[in-house]
């Protein structure tokens, strides 16, 4: 498992791994991921997933209809 102990944003090593729904937003429609575990930076908001969060947010994001080419930068 990832092991982050110093924020790559603001240098904070209060960056800790946190449990809870996460909201996103994909293909313009918001949805929420529930218990996800990441890393949650309190001093800067900073929010850094792992593969096993990113698999989650895969799964629970919503399918795409309707091709709407969107410079996406969400990351
Ligand atoms: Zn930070």
């Amino acid at each position: 498992m990832l092991k982050i102990t110093e924020c790559p944003t603001c240098g904070s090593d209060r960056i800790k791994r946190v449990r809870k729904n996460l909201q996103r937003e994909g293909h313009g429609k918001p949805y929420v991921v529930p218990r996800l575990a990441f890393w949650e930076c309190p001093a800067c908001g900073e929010r850094l997933f792992d593969r096993e969060a990113m698999r989650m947010i895969e799964a629970h994001r919503p399918v795409r209809t309707r091709a709407r080419p969107r410079a996406a930068a969400t990351s």
